[in-house]
């Protein structure tokens, strides 16, 4: 099992997973270009991807996925509601379409989808299931309801939202309208929101947690990553917290099968 965030922030978003020999994007907010170079540092290129995942239809997350769709045919899972939010998507070979809720098969592996609140039409987290354990993954989250929090439990490797520190929004340069949409119930979780959510999931199996989508102007990658290691530290967990960043593939963890 292999987690990687290859871009991650409002500038794009992308992520690799690696279960049971199945490489999966979830979100392609690169350009085909770049996603390749990021792909190659570790030793990956487009050609071995096996689908693509579809969170929701802000830019930041789909705006390389047509490009790769037809460049390198791959398949496209992506929601009903999501997929007629983008006209300009552009024709897909294979496109599987679900519904936010949804359970289905990607060859060896489960994956279910589940809504969260953020400002999409019908923005999605996932969790990918296989005889190699339980990933999760839930950025864009609005807020940490009840369904996330219980769909992200047992998870080996979580990739979970840490977009801004509350005083750094509160005093930064953004104006009023924008700092109320990201504090908002449809817009991102803070450092502490996605703390709490954590101990609510932490358990004894989870080894490692990605932070993503960090705010370049709202966020300091310390300051989170010290949040959640202090967390992980009074729970008496030892976990890997890894951060993401919008300008480079972040560290790559890999696990072996249990
Ligand atoms: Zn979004
Ligand atoms: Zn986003």
């Amino acid at each position: 099992m292999r987690v990687c965030l290859l871009a991650s922030g409002s500038r794009g978003n992308s992520t690799l997973i690696e279960v049971d020999g199945c490489r999966l994007l979830i979100d392609a907010g690169l350009s085909g270009v770049e996603t390749e170079r990021r792909l190659a540092s570790i030793n990956l290129n487009c050609d071995d991807l096996h689908a693509i995942l579809v969170t929701h239809e802000h830019s930041d997350h789909v705006s390389g996925i047509g490009p790769l769709a037809r460049r390198h045919k791959l398949p496209v899972y992506i929601d009903h509601k999501t997929h007629a939010a983008l006209p300009k998507l552009g024709k897909i070979a294979e496109l599987q379409h679900f519904s936010a809720g949804d359970t289905f098969p990607l060859r060896e592996l489960q994956i279910s989808s589940f809504s969260t609140t953020h400002d999409a039409v019908n923005p999605v987290g996932f969790t990918i299931e296989s005889t190699e354990g339980k990933v999760g993954f839930a950025t864009d989250l609005g807020m940490p309801t009840r369904l996330v929090a219980e769909q992200l439990k047992q998870c080996r490797v979580l990739v979970l939202e840490a977009n801004h520190d509350e005083q750094m929004l509160q005093e930064g340069p953004y104006p009023w309208n924008l700092k109320q949409r990201i504090r908002s119930r449809h817009g991102h979780l803070s450092n502490i929101e996605s703390c709490s959510l954590l101990e609510q999931i932490c358990w004894p199996g989870l080894e490692a947690v990605f932070l993503a989508h960090l705010s370049e102007e709202n966020n300091c990658p310390k300051l989170a990553k010290q949040s959640f290691v202090d967390l992980m530290q009074t729970c008496g967990q030892d976990v890997e917290i890894i951060v993401g960043s919008q300008n480079q593939a972040s560290f790559c963890f890999a696990v072996d099968k249990p």
